[in-house]
């Protein structure tokens, strides 16, 4: 007798929780990019979530140190206490916060980070706010703890949340409040005393807070560079904190990142991982405990990405501005440039989804149409790419539509 749930000869019997799924739309932009490359055209990749950067010399130099110490073994899940207190001392000595290693744990990125952190939180049934535009992952691990994903419309405040739209939003069945800043894709940064105003309505009501962290010193204003690390204990009681090493210093593919969470969730977090990754690389580990050490080094070379991300958003946003039906607000982090052509839309182009694929077939510029962020009607440019490409796509675009 065949067995229940056998595939068929061409069906795979995926999982509820998997066949609900969407493939991440960012990764599929970047895809077609790739496809056309192969196929010989001349393509400006903008799709990128990732730094253009190498990452800096001394971190892989680290790298190899740990592969010579012979860090080559399992490591606590939770991660090495190294890594752990090396996280503690550098948002102690950059931010004046006070974690405990008991409150870290290593991820395999960030995104990791946020799967644990949603996993050991949410059940079937609970509510979790999410603002819009939200990071296309953010739903989707909600979706698949079996919750419910209720947004909150951010627009009329010009894509940066606030405390009065949180609270408006909070249910009885609210658990949890998902918040990225700087964000992807706007490019928007929420104002330090306003976060901990958002954080201290969520506390009020018991509901807990995850802030998606990854873009952690990427704002251009030095006084809007925040964590929530640095809250006080009463408030940090309910926040996660999911850190990455992908973005801030140009190590996507080492795959780590960590969360910063009260003892209790991080133990509950500790116990999952323990069932999924483990942990992430040891040596990878280690590298980036030198690399939080020696904070002045580190810190040189991510302020020194930071000053070209903004060289390349100071061309970029007035040149983008001129564009006939483009309209595009001043990126505060990040290194994304959000461009509203809900203007264009009518006659020529029914959704942005149209604009973005008029951009690859004609101008063979790839650019990421803003549906799968919750945002139809807007593009996500990202400017993790020289000058000279954006230069070129620009000039290609205006071809296009002036
Ligand atoms: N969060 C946001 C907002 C992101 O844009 C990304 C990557 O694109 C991540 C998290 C995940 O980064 P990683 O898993 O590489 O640390």
């Amino acid at each position: 007798m065949k067995p229940q749930n056998a595939a068929s000869e061409n069906s795979f019997p995926v999982s509820r929780n998997v066949a609900k799924m969407q493939m991440s739309s960012t990764l599929k932009a970047g895809q077609i990019a790739g496809e056309l490359r192969e196929r010989g055209f001349d393509v400006i990749d903008l799709t990128l979530g990732e730094p253009d950067f190498p990452t800096p010399e001394f971190i892989k130099q680290y790298a190899w140190e740990g592969l010579q110490k012979g860090l080559t073994k399992y490591t606590p899940t939770a991660g090495l206490k190294t890594f752990q207190e090396s996280i503690c001392e550098f948002y102690a000595g950059q931010f004046g916060a006070n974690v405990s290693p008991k409150e870290i744990v290593a991820t395999c990125g960030g995104k990791q980070a946020l799967f644990n952190a949603v996993c050991t939180l949410i059940n079937p049934q609970d509510e979790v706010l999410i603002p819009k535009p939200y990071w296309v992952t953010f739903p989707e691990i909600v979706n698949f703890a079996g919750a419910k994903s209720v947004y909150i419309e951010t627009e009329t405040t010009d894509f940066v949340l606030t405390a009065e739209a949180v609270k408006r939003a909070i249910t009885d069945k609210t658990k949890l409040l998902i918040i990225n800043s700087p964000n992807n894709p706007t490019g928007r940064v929420i104002p330090p005393a306003e976060m901990r105003k958002i954080v201290e309505v969520c506390a009020e009501r018991n509901v807990y807070v995850l802030t998606d962290e990854c873009y952690l010193f990427f704002a251009y204003s030095p006084s809007k560079v925040f964590t929530s690390a640095a809250l006080p204990e009463e408030l940090r009681k309910f926040v996660c904190v999911a850190g990455s090493f992908s973005k801030t210093y140009a190590m996507t593919g080492w795959r780590i990142g960590y969360t910063i969470a009260p003892e209790e969730w991080t133990r509950q977090m500790t116990k999952l991982q323990s069932h999924s990754t483990s942990h992430p690389t040891s040596f990878v580990q280690y590298a980036c405990a030198r690399a939080m050490e020696n904070s002045g080094e580190t810190m040189d070379a991510v302020n020194g990405m930071l000053a070209e991300y903004e060289r390349r958003k100071n061309w970029l946003i007035p040149a983008l501005q001129s564009v006939k039906g483009f309209k595009c607000g001043e990126p505060e982090g990040a290194f994304y440039a959000f461009v509203d052509v809900r203007e264009m839309l009518g006659n020529k182009f029914k959704n942005s989804a149209e604009v973005a694929n008029l951009l690859l077939e004609k101008a063979h510029v790839v650019v990421t149409d803003g549906a799968g962020f919750g945002a139809e009607g807007f593009l996500r440019i990202s400017y993790a790419t020289s000058i000279e490409n954006l230069q070129n796509a620009v000039a290609k675009i205006k071809q296009l539509f002036d």
